[in-house]
C-alpha cells in the first residue's frame, strides 16, 4: 500500500488555469492541497488554447509585417513559410511549460495526482479506483468544444484539431462568429490559407461594441477572408474529389475546402463527474451554477473559470481560485472576484482590446445620459504601408462627470493597450481624468487622451 496521502484540505479537480491557481495560492496558505489532472497540465490555455493560439498570432504578425516591409523602402525576396517548423518549434515550447508545472506543483508542495476525477459524495473524490478525500473541492474541469449535430459534422475539426494540423491547409471553412471564429480565420489567412467564414447570423463578434464589429469586418474583408453571414449549414459532405462541402438551408452550397473549422462555442467538461449523483446545480447548458463566491449548492464544493460559463478567459479562472483561497485559508471572509469590468482582447490583425460596456449596453441601462467620444484614423505605422488599416476607438460615458464605462479599441497594438486603461475605469476614471493625463506622443493610445 502507498504513503502518499489521501486525505487534503483542497482538492481541485482540473490542472488548468483555475485549478492550479486555487491550489497554489491555499498552499501558501499552509494548507494541504491536490490537483487531479487527466490530460496536460496547464488545461485548455496551455494547450489548445492562449499559447499556441498566440504562438500562431505572432507568426501571423510576421507576414502582415513582410507584406507592409516594402512602404518602408525594404525589398523582400520571395519568402517561405513553414508551417510544420514552427508547430515543432511550439509543441516544444509548450511541453516546456507542461514540464515547469510539475516543478511548479511540487515547489508549491502541492500533490499532482494523475488520472480522470469523480466525485463520490461532498468530501471524497475517486481517481483511478483510489479514494481522497478532501474539506473543500474545487471543480475546475474547464470546456471542450462543441461540435454541431448536423450530418457530417465529424468531417469537420475544431480548435483542438487546429492545433493538430501538421501543415498549412489550401482552403479551409471557418464556421462561427465568436473570438475563436475570428482569431483563427484571422491567422490562417495571414499565413496564406484561402479562407471563408460562415456566420449564422448578421454580424461576427456579437456582443461587441458595434464600431469593433464593423472595423473588423471590414479589415477581414480587405485582407481577403470570404464572410457569409446568414449561412445555416444543415450538412458538411465529402465530395468525389475527397473536398469537403458545407450545405446550407437556403439550397447554397460551398464546396472545395480542405478542412472546415467548428467554432460554434464550448460547453463545460462535466462528463462523468459525479455531478447529478450529489446533487450539484448545473444550468441549462451544464454550466455549474455557482453564488457570488464560487459556491455551488453543495457545502464543501466549489466551482470556478470555464465550467460555471462565467467569463471564460484565463486571467478570470486564475483570479477566482486565488480569491477563494484567500477565502477559504487566507482568512478573508468577504473575498470574491467582482466579475465587472474585465478586460479582453480577441487577437485578430489588427487586434481588439475592449473593457466595461458596449455603447448598446450602456443606452440601454442609462439612455440620455450616455456620451460618447469616438475616433477613427490610420496609424502613423499604416501611414507608409500599401494596406492601411485603420484604428479605431471608442469611449462610453455615463453622467454629468462623465464616468467612463466602456473603452473599445481595434487597431495595432490594442493588445497592448488595453491593460492599463482597464485599471482606470476600474478606478472610476471619467472623461475629465483621460484628458488631465499628458499624451504619450507619437502614439495610437494618446488618442485615448485627446478625444474631443
Ligand atoms: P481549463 O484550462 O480548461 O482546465 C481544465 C482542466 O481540467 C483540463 O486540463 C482538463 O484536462 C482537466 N479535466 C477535465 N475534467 C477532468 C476530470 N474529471 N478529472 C481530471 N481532470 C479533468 N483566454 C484568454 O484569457 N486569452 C486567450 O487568448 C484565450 N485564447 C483561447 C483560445 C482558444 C482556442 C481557446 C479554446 C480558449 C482560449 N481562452 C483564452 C480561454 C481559456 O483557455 C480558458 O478560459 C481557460 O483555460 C479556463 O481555465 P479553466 O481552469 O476553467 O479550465
Ligand atoms: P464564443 O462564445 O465567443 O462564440 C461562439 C459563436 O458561435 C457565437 O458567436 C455564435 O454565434 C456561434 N454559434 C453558436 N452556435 C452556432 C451554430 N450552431 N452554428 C453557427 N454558429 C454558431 O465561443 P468560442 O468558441 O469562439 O470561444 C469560447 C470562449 O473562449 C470565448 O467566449 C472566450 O471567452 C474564450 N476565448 C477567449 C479568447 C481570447 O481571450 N482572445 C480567444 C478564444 C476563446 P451568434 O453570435 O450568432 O450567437
Amino acid at each position: 500500500m502507498s504513503n502518499e496521502p489521501r486525505h487534503f484540505d483542497l482538492i481541485a479537480i482540473g490542472g488548468g488555469s483555475g485549478g492550479l491557481s486555487v491550489a497554489e495560492r491555499a498552499a501558501r496558505y499552509g494548507a494541504r492541497c491536490a490537483v487531479v489532472e487527466s490530460r496536460r497540465l496547464g488545461g485548455t490555455c496551455v494547450n489548445v488554447g492562449c499559447v499556441p493560439k498566440k504562438v500562431m498570432w505572432y507568426g501571423a504578425s510576421l507576414a502582415h509585417a513582410l507584406k507592409d516591409a516594402p512602404g518602408y523602402g525594404f525589398s523582400v525576396g520571395e519568402t517561405t513559410f513553414d508551417w510544420a517548423e514552427l508547430k515543432a518549434k511550439r509543441d516544444a515550447y509548450i511541453s516546456g511549460i507542461n514540464g515547469w508545472y510539475v516543478t511548479y506543483l511540487d515547489d508549491s508542495d502541492v500533490a499532482l495526482i494523475r488520472g480522470h476525477a469523480r466525485l463520490v459524495d461532498a468530501r471524497t473524490v475517486e481517481v483511478d479506483g483510489i479514494r481522497y478525500t478532501a474539506d473543500h473541492v474545487v471543480l475546475a474541469t474547464g470546456g471542450e468544444p462543441v461540435m454541431p449535430e448536423i450530418e457530417g459534422a465529424d468531417l469537420g475539426i475544431t480548435s483542438d484539431g487546429f492545433f493538430e494540423l501538421d501543415h498549412l491547409p489550401g482552403r479551409v471553412a471557418v464556421v462561427g462568429s465568436g473570438y475563436i471564429a475570428v482569431e483563427l480565420a484571422g491567422l490562417l489567412n495571414a499565413l496564406g490559407t484561402d479562407v471563408s467564414l460562415y456566420l449564422r447570423g448578421e454580424h461576427l463578434l456579437r456582443r461587441f461594441d458595434n464600431l469593433l464589429r464593423e472595423h473588423l469586418t471590414e479589415a477581414m474583408l480587405e485582407a481577403g477572408v470570404s464572410v457569409f453571414p446568414r449561412a445555416r449549414i444543415e450538412s458538411l459532405r465529402r465530395d468525389d474529389d475527397g473536398r469537403l462541402s458545407l450545405h446550407c438551408a437556403d439550397g447554397r452550397i460551398s464546396g472545395g475546402f480542405e478542412s472546415v473549422l467548428w467554432a460554434i462555442g464550448r460547453r463545460p467538461a462535466v462528463t462523468e463527474l459525479g455531478l447529478e449523483a450529489i446533487g450539484v446545480i448545473q444550468d441549462e447548458h451544464g454550466h455549474v451554477a455557482v453564488d457570488a463566491y464560487q459556491n455551488t449548492n453543495v457545502a464543501g464544493i466549489y466551482a470556478i473559470g470555464d465550467i460555471t460559463g462565467r467569463v471564460e478567459l484565463t486571467p478570470v479562472a486564475i483570479a477566482a481560485g486565488r480569491r477563494l483561497a484567500d477565502r477559504l485559508f487566507g482568512g478573508q471572509k468577504a473575498r470574491r472576484l467582482d466579475y465587472e469590468n474585465i478586460a479582453t482582447v480577441v487577437f485578430t490583425h489588427p487586434p481588439i482590446g475592449t473593457v466595461g460596456l458596449t455603447e448598446d449596453e450602456a443606452r440601454e441601462l442609462h439612455g440620455e445620459a450616455v456620451k460618447i467620444y469616438q475616433t477613427s484614423f490610420t496609424s502613423m505605422y499604416h501611414a507608409m504601408t500599401d494596406h492601411p488599416v485603420k484604428t479605431a476607438m471608442k469611449l462610453v460615458t455615463v453622467g454629468a462627470r462623465e464616468k467612463v464605462v466602456g473603452c473599445h479599441i481595434i487597431g495595432p497594438g490594442a493588445d497592448e493597450m488595453l491593460q492599463g486603461f482597464a485599471v482606470a475605469i476600474r478606478m472610476g476614471a471619467t472623461k475629465q481624468d483621460l484628458d488631465d493625463t499628458v499624451a504619450i506622443h507619437p502614439t495610437s493610445a494618446e488618442e485615448l487622451v485627446t478625444m474631443r
